[in-house]
C-alpha cells in the first residue's frame, strides 16, 4: 500500500467573509461588482479570495500580523530588516500601508532587538570581475570561534556564489585543515553546482593551494590545471558572515550552544531572502523560481499562483540572469564609490528607555559567548554628560562601568511578546570586575614591540586602594570612561605644549 502525505495550512478561508467588514476592500468589492469599469481595475475575485495582481488581498485584523510574523521570524524566517522582510510579504500579499506595519512589527521584535549587532565599517570594498552565471565564481570563508556545540562544531566554512549570491553554510572544526575542507567542499559545493573556476578566499597562497590540489585529485582526472592566486578579501563573504552571525544570534538567543542545529534554517531563510545587490532572493537566480514557504501551502486557486504561464522556463531564467548581471554592474560601481561607514545620528534625554551594547571587552576573558544576545536592557538614560556619552542606570551586580558611548545605545520603545526580564538577563552575563575609574594619576608614552609609540594612562579604580590602581592602554580609557579621558589629554597636551 502507498501512502502520500500531502499538507495544507488552514485558517485563510475566513478571509472571504471578512472583506465586507474592511472598509478599504469592502468599497474595492462593491466597484469590481457594480461598476462598468472593472475590467480596468487591478483588483479581481477569484473564488471570493480578492487578489490585486497576484498579491492576495488581505483584511484589516490579526492575520496581517501573524503573516509578517511568519515570514519575519517563525521557523524558516532569518530575522531580516524591514525592507526584506517588506520585499517578501508583498511578493504574496497587498494590504494598504503595509511599510508601516512591517516597519513597526520589525523594529518591536525582541529577538532583532537584543540580538542584532550595530552595522560596522566592512573597509574598502574592491570589486571582483563581475561573474555572469550562478555557481561559477565563489568566494569562501569561515566564522571561526563560536562556542562548541555538542558534536565538536566551532566554525561555520561560509560558500557563497557571488552571481546569485546564493550561500552553504557547513558547520566545521577550527582546526580543520586544507584536505578536511577540500573533502567538505566537494561533498557540499561539487555535489550539488559541479566545479567552480574561481575561488575568492583571505586564507594563505599555502592553504589555497593545498586545497586546490585536493580537489582536483578527488576528480580522477588526467587534465592538468594551472592556477593563480589574488590575495584578496571580498567585502561579499564578509557581509554575508556578518548576516549570518546576526541571523545566528536571533535564531539561538540564549542556547549558543547549539547553533549547529539551526543552520539548515539560516540558510534557507538567506537564500530565500532578497538580496540588496541583485533586488532577487538566490533561490529565484540559481533555480529560477521560489522555494514554497508554509504560507504556500495555503490552499488557493492555482490561477492566482502561475505568474509565468506560457513563458518558456529557459528564456525565464535568462531573463532572470540579464536582470542580475545589469544589477550586479550597478550595485559593485555604488559600492566602489560611496563610503559606507554608517554612523547613526541619535541624542538621548534624561529618562529615555534605552538597550546598551555590553561590549566583550566590559567582561573577563573567555566568559563571554560570540552569539550570546548583544544587548541589555531596557535601561535608564540618567544623565547625558556630552553628546558622545551618557550615564545609565544598570542593576548594582552588574559591576561594569554606567556611562556609555552613544554608539553603544539604542532606542527602546517597548517590543513585542516576551523579552526576558533583567533579571533573567543578568544570569546570563559574567558577573565583571569593578571599572568605575575615579581618577587618572599618570601618563606614559611607550613604544609597541614595533615601535610605534603609544600612551598608558595610570587609573585609580573607584572603590579599590590606590596602590591597586593600574596602567591601561589608550583605548580601553576612551572606552571605560570617554570624558575622563577627553579631560585628561586636553589637560595633558595644554601642559606638554609648554614644554
Ligand atoms: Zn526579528
Amino acid at each position: 500500500m502507498l501512502s502520500i502525505m500531502s499538507t495544507q495550512v488552514t485558517g485563510f478561508e475566513e478571509l472571504k467573509n471578512q472583506y465586507s467588514f474592511d472598509s478599504y476592500f469592502s468599497k474595492i468589492i462593491a466597484d469590481l461588482q457594480g461598476s462598468l469599469q472593472a475590467e480596468n481595475l487591478p483588483y479581481r475575485l477569484h473564488e471570493d479570495y480578492l487578489f490585486k495582481g497576484n498579491q492576495l488581498c488581505i483584511p484589516k485584523g490579526s492575520l496581517r500580523e501573524q503573516i509578517i510574523r511568519e515570514l519575519h521570524g517563525n521557523g524558516l524566517g532569518g530575522h531580516f530588516g524591514r525592507d526584506k522582510t517588506l520585499a517578501m510579504v508583498a511578493d504574496r500579499y497587498y494590504w494598504p500601508k503595509m511599510r508601516r506595519d512591517v516597519e513597526r512589527l520589525v523594529k518591536r521584535c525582541p529577538a532583532c532587538l537584543f540580538g542584532k549587532g550595530s552595522a560596522q565599517n566592512t573597509g574598502l570594498y574592491v570589486p571582483l570581475p563581475e561573474p555572469d552565471a550562478p555557481w561559477i565564481h565563489l568566494s569562501m570563508d569561515f566564522v571561526l570561534e563560536l562556542p562548541k556545540t555538542a558534536k565538536g562544531f566551532d566554525s561555520i566554512f561560509v560558500v557563497v556564489d557571488r552571481f546569485s549570491k546564493m550561500a552553504h553554510f557547513i558547520p566545521c572544526f577550527r582546526t580543520s585543515d586544507a584536505t578536511h575542507i577540500a573533502e567538505l567542499f566537494f561533498r557540499e559545493i561539487v555535489r550539488l553546482h559541479g566545479i567552480p573556476t574561481s575561488i575568492v578566499s583571505d586564507r594563505d597562497v599555502k592553504f589555497m593551494g593545498h586545497f586546490w590540489r585536493t580537489l582536483w585529485r578527488k576528480f580522477g582526472t588526467e587534465l592538468k590545471y594551472s592556477s593563480t592566486c589574488h590575495p584578496q578579501t571580498d567585502g561579499q563573504t564578509e557581509v554575508v558572515n556578518r548576516s549570518l552571525g546576526n541571523m545566528l544570534r536571533c535564531l539561538i538567543q540564549n542556547n549558543p550552544k547549539t547553533w549547529d542545529l539551526v543552520i539548515p534554517q539560516a540558510e534557507f531563510a538567506y537564500n530565500n531572502s532578497v538580496n540588496r545587490s541583485i533586488k532577487k532572493t538566490p533561490f529565484e537566480v540559481a533555480y529560477g523560481l521560489k522555494p514554497q514557504h508554509v504560507l504556500d501551502l495555503v490552499p488557493l486557486p492555482q490561477e492566482a499562483r502561475v505568474s509565468n504561464e506560457g513563458e518558456l522556463f529557459a528564456d525565464h531564467i535568462r531573463k532572470i540572469h540579464e536582470e542580475v548581471k545589469a544589477a550586479l554592474k550597478a550595485s559593485n560601481a555604488e559600492y566602489s564609490f560611496t563610503a559606507n561607514q554608517h554612523r547613526r545620528k541619535q541624542e538621548f534625554e534624561e529618562g529615555d528607555q534605552v538597550l546598551v551594547h555590553l561590549r566583550q571587552e566590559r567582561f573577563p576573558k573567555g566568559t563571554y559567548h560570540k552569539l550570546k544576545s548583544r544587548k541589555f536592557g531596557p535601561c535608564k538614560v540618567l544623565k547625558k554628560i556630552s553628546s558622545n556619552a551618557y550615564l545609565i542606570e544598570l542593576p548594582p551586580e552588574l559591576q561594569i562601568s554606567h556611562i556609555f558611548n552613544i554608539l553603544d545605545l539604542y532606542p527602546f520603545d517597548g517590543c513585542d511578546g516576551t523579552a526576558s526580564t533583567i533579571d533573567a538577563q543578568i544570569q546570563h552575563l559574567p558577573i565583571a570586575k569593578v571599572e568605575v575609574i575615579e581618577d587618572v594619576l599618570d601618563v606614559k608614552e611607550v613604544r609597541s614591540r614595533r615601535g610605534n609609540p603609544y600612551r598608558r594612562f595610570l587609573v585609580k579604580w573607584l572603590g579599590k586602594p590606590a596602590n591597586e590602581s593600574t596602567w591601561i592602554a589608550e583605548e580601553e580609557l576612551k572606552r571605560v570612561d570617554p570624558d575622563i579621558y577627553e579631560e585628561y589629554v586636553k589637560a595633558y597636551s595644554s601642559e606638554s605644549s609648554l614644554f
